[in-house]
């Protein structure tokens, strides 16, 4: 008889426990906030493949809408694993700006509302509730990012670690193989899930501190409690560098938090995986597609189903990004040889057309690069390892990495290997014209997708991202290898709106630096506060948590959306709020080169704004309610309705303002001023251009 390991997922029921595994019970029941897909993309395949290979007998329950759903399979040996799904279900459920989405591309046909809110907790509780005494894992995006006292955007307070609201007995965080399959070991030898408090890449609760020892012969760190960054925000910086520093297997110490009466420990992050872990994680018997039972696919599942996950990690500390925190910083490769057995795998599945759709990682060019020392030693703390220019120690792996795409490019049946994930391009710049000429001449799909994140350098430097004149130069890199190769390519700039420190006028500026470049970014997403980054500290507390300096934020959704709006000025429905914006800052003097042609559809002749921002002139709401608006959503009508009621007179740039020394300059001299500078080019001078012509090969 044939392995049921190599043609079925894991069962959803007693009947594929008992038909396809021929299982009377469970050892381990995971329940899970998406549609179980048996694909190495989503977290829970992974995880689960891994227990079954240990010799676990794993089901697993898929969104359970009631009691019922969760007692499916009946009461599973050891414990129950839950996780809400690929990503936070507060970011699942609701937008930037705390708006209910109507899809979920985890659930299937796109269905939204089969996950509850916070599902860790409700899954959790109701586990609980069912199977008296079971221990209760939790793990995946949402548990690991909230593993300790976070700032939760959508409720707009301070949230308790999700160990404590959940009541869970571990947390595992980050990838978490490891981890789970340690648990199910010792559990399944007997020892009580309550003495586990050594197992690396796991949160527990301590009830008191003489509880606390040091497995780990690291020692321990106090990160501020769940109270004192409830009412103190410098406290709350101040444990997010914390937190920061200690994310590192080699060197991280225990960190310790007091919550109410008790502790949540958060013990060392995991080992990083090896080469031979990774290559047997991802060689398991996945289907690769949606479980049977479902009747509509499962969107998510289109963008990654012919795509394949090289790596692990990322180098680059982005402040935005929470990768490092789940993922870590170190590498983790899997081998060229495994790579191309997985592409040799979808291309002999059933209706593969031909396209590899994805090789890559959180980074592409990434795969297979390693720091010796890092893997020894921890991360540096003295340097970041690719700012302000890539360290010498971190090893390219760009041979290997074309080596793979090559033999991929090679296989019978394969048409297209694309790819869709990012590129680091100061990576690229440094790792030589090979790599980007052979990207640009066999793997991008007519369109690549980067992501400067923003063109301000002031802002690029708090995001912890490269200058702006690095994307510029890989642009012209990437160009030049598009026209050798004879191909009609192009780029398009992922930019993120609202981060702490980019103001309105900023973004106004930032608008016109894409316009004279003529680049047109495809996405602008605005910048939402996620559990457990940098930047969400700085968004929260006002201050840098590495210098505690105090940095500018926008708390408002209107003011975020005149900010994506400022990138897609030339979007007739977003009229309204670039020129409220660009009044809003004084930079009304921007209003022809956003508009497009200088009328903004209105008609009126191409230097109107400019003439009428010289002579101090306003812009009404007949002006401004000329061309082709549309009413796009509730908060644009109540702003029809502030316009109609509008006296007719939005504030004179030119009215006189008093500075803090006493002077009174004209308004928008002053706001000039705030933002670090008289502007030039409110006195026509022309900045001059930073792009440097290239010369030659760079090597
Ligand atoms: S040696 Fe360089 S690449 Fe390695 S951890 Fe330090 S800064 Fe990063």
């Amino acid at each position: 008889m044939s392995d049921p390991a190599d043609s079925h997922p894991l069962p959803m029921s007693r009947t594929e426990m008992r038909d396809w595994w021929g299982w009377d019970e469970l050892d381990i029941l995971l329940v899970n906030g998406d549609a179980y897909v048996d694909h190495p993309s989503f977290g829970i395949a992974l995880i689960g493949r891994a227990l079954v290979a240990a010799g676990f007998r794993t089901g697993i329950v898929a969104q359970p809408q009631c009691d019922e759903d969760f007692l499916l399979m009946g009461r599973p040996r050891l414990f129950a694993g839950v996780s809400a799904g690929n990503i936070d279900s507060m970011l699942n459920h609701y937008t930037a700006a705390r708006k209910p989405r109507r899809q979920d591309h985890y659930s299937p046909g796109g269905k939204a509302g089969l996950r509850p809110d916070r599902a860790t907790i409700v899954y959790t509780g109701t586990v609980k509730k069912l199977f008296k005494g079971l221990p209760v894992v939790i793990g995946g995006v949402e548990a690991s990012l909230r593993r300790l006292a976070h700032w939760d955007h959508w409720s707009g307070t301070m949230r308790r670690s999700m160990l404590a609201d959940s009541k869970a007995d571990l947390l595992c965080y980050g990838m978490a193989e490891a981890q789970i399959l340690e648990i199910a070991h010792r559990l399944k030898t007997g020892e009580s899930i309550k003495e586990m408090t050594d197992i690396r890449g796991t949160c527990w609760m301590a009830n008191n501190r003489s509880a606390i020892s040091d497995p780990f012969a690291r020692g321990q760190v106090d990160t501020p409690s769940y109270t004192e960054i409830k009412t103190d925000l410098r406290r709350f910086a101040d444990g997010e560098r914390i937190h920061f520093l200690e994310q590192d297997p080699a060197r991280g110490r225990m960190v310790v938090q007091a919550t109410d009466a008790r502790f949540v420990v958060q013990n060392p992050p995991a080992r990083p995986l090896g080469e031979v872990e990774l290559d047997l994680i991802y060689a398991h018997p996945y289907t690769r597609r949606e479980h049977p039972a479902y009747v509509a696919g499962v969107p998510a599942l289109e963008t990654v189903r012919t795509s394949i996950v090289t790596h692990r990690g990322c180098v680059a500390n982005c402040n935005f990004c929470s990768i490092v925190y789940h993922q870590g910083k170190d590498i983790q490769n899997r081998s060229v040889d495994s790579v191309v057995a997985e592409a040799e795998r979808i291309a002999s599945q059933p209706g593969f057309t031909g396209t590899i759709s994805d090789v890559g990682g959180p980074s592409a060019n990434m795969f297979r690069m390693r720091c010796g020392k890092m893997r020894k030693f921890g991360s540096c703390v003295h340097r970041d390892c690719l700012l302000p220019t890539p360290c010498p120690s971190l090893e390219s792996g760009v041979g290997e990495n074309l080596d793979a795409l090559r033999r991929i490019r090679a296989l019978p049946g394969v048409k297209h290997t694309f790819i869709q994930s990012g590129i680091r391009y100061d990576l690229a710049l440094r790792d030589g014209d090979e790599y980007i000429d052979e990207v640009a001449r066999h793997h991008v799909s007519g369109i690549m997708k980067v992501a400067p994140e923003a063109t301000d350098d002031r802002v690029l430097t708090l995001m912890n991202k490269p200058r702006f004149d690095v994307f510029r130069r890989f642009k012209q890199r990437f160009l030049l290898a598009t026209k050798k190769a004879g191909k009609k390519q192009f780029i398009t700039e992922y930019l993120i709106a609202g981060h702490p420190g980019c103001d309105t006028g900023t973004m106004a500026e930032t608008a016109a630096t894409l316009r004279r470049e003529g680049m047109q970014p495809d996405q602008v997403q605005e910048f939402v506060p996620i559990p457990m980054t940098i930047s969400t500290a700085m968004h929260v507390s006002g201050l840098d948590p590495f210098t505690m300096q105090p940095i500018a934020t926008i708390t408002g959704d209107r003011e975020r959306r005149m900010q994506k709006a400022l990138i897609h000025s030339g979007k007739p429905d977003n009229r309204k709020l670039v020129l409220e914006a660009l009044q809003k800052t004084g930079r009304m003097d921007l209003a022809d080169a956003l508009l497009g042609d200088g009328t903004g559809g209105s008609g009126t002749k191409g230097s109107e704004f400019a003439t009428r921002a010289k002579k101090g002139g306003y812009f009404g709401p007949t002006f401004m309610a000329g061309g082709g608006d549309s009413v796009v959503d509730e908060d644009e009508a109540r702003i029809e309705d502030e316009l109609d009621a509008h006296d007719g007179h939005f504030p004179d740039p030119r009215q006189p303002t008093t500075l803090a020394c006493g002077t009174r300059v004209p308004t928008h001299l002053a706001q000039a001023a705030q933002r670090g500078g008289f502007n030039p080019s409110w006195q026509g001078k022309k900045k001059t251009s930073t792009v440097k012509p290239l010369r030659g090969k760079r090597r």
